[in-house]
């Protein structure tokens, strides 16, 4: 994860270790690779402006410079400024004060939505919860056998029925009620692309089952591509929060560090593999850690 990221951090990082004392024009000129290091990291051209100019003023002053280590007061800024980044704080998921909570799983296709949907119930099963899972993506039936499947794996009961998605969800909440699950996980229909008719369905739905919780699902290895589907699934929908999926693979990071200060939206989880308990509750703490080395 983010190889290329960390490896140039480091080297900018070890210069200026070997340096002792350090003046402005160090800082400034490892700040301008951290720069490049981040905008080659496909992160959003004015997020990294501003985390910049953030870590600027942070680090160009008299304490800092004066200081006994001065270039590990630097990094300290840094991986502070990473994490704030990232929403600074864990994000939780938020739960309706009376149950079933209901969680509503929106994103395109292949971003890995209906894996992520078994992933969370299989997370939220083990923490002692008993979820619903629900095809709502009637538009692909390999959709509904696919969440099917992985509903028997982890033993998650799957509610599916012929009808039109808002009928279903609204029936799956109701069969909740009856039944004592919670929280319930819709399972949305995708799209390869953004259009009119998903996002209009989609509001339908929100409309319908009031849900508590909408989570994006988008694919880290998309970058700037997932930052926009973000910004424009959030405007349409108002979203709770985001999980990125495949930070297993070589994701540059531009999505991971923009996508908060871009829409606002919290990364609540990650998803670090295609097993269905490769799911992790994101830490902008330790992402930062894992950035730096
Ligand atoms: P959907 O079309 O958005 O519902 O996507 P799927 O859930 O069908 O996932 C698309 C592909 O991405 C599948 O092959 C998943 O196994 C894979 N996938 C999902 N999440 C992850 C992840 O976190 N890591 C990796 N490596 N693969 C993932």
């Amino acid at each position: 994860m983010f190889t290329s990221l960390t490896e140039k951090l480091h080297e900018v990082f070890k210069k200026l270790k070997s340096k002792g004392k350090l003046t402005e024009e160090d800082v400034n000129a490892a700040l301008k690779e951290v720069r490049v290091a981040l905008l080659e990291a496909d992160v959003n051209f004015k997020v990294v402006k501003d985390f910049v100019a953030r870590v600027r003023e942070r680090a160009v002053g008299q304490e800092i410079l004066a200081n006994l280590n001065p270039a590990h007061q630097v990094i300290k800024i840094v991986r502070e400024e990473l994490t704030a980044l990232m929403g600074g704080q864990d994000a939780r998921l938020n739960t309706a004060a009376k149950p079933p909570t209901v969680i509503m799983m929106v994103g395109l296709q292949g971003s890995g939505k209906t894996t992520t949907a078994a992933k969370l119930s299989l997370f939220l099963k083990k923490q002692g919860r008993r979820p619903l899972l629900v095809a709502a993506d009637i538009y692909r039936p390999a959709a509904i056998k696919q969440l099917q499947v992985l509903g028997e794996q982890i033993q998650v009961p799957v509610f599916s029925r012929e009808g039109d998605p808002v009928a279903i969800a609204v029936g799956a909440v109701e069969e909740a009620g009856k039944k004592g699950y919670d929280p319930v996980i819709i399972d949305t229909a995708g799209r390869l692309h953004i259009n009119e008719e998903l996002m209009t369905e989609l509001e339908r739905l929100k409309a319908a089952v009031k849900p508590h919780e909408i989570l994006l699902v988008v694919d880290a290895m998309t970058g700037q591509d997932a930052v926009r589907v973000a910004e424009t699934f959030h405007q349409r929908l108002g979203l709770d929060g985001v999980v990125l999926t495949k930070l297993d693979g070589d994701t540059r990071g531009g999505a991971a560090l923009s996508i908060r200060a871009v829409t606002g939206c919290p990364i609540k989880f990650a998803g670090v593999g295609e097993k269905l308990d490769m799911l992790e509750l994101f830490h902008p703490d330790r992402m930062a850690d894992r950035i730096l080395g």
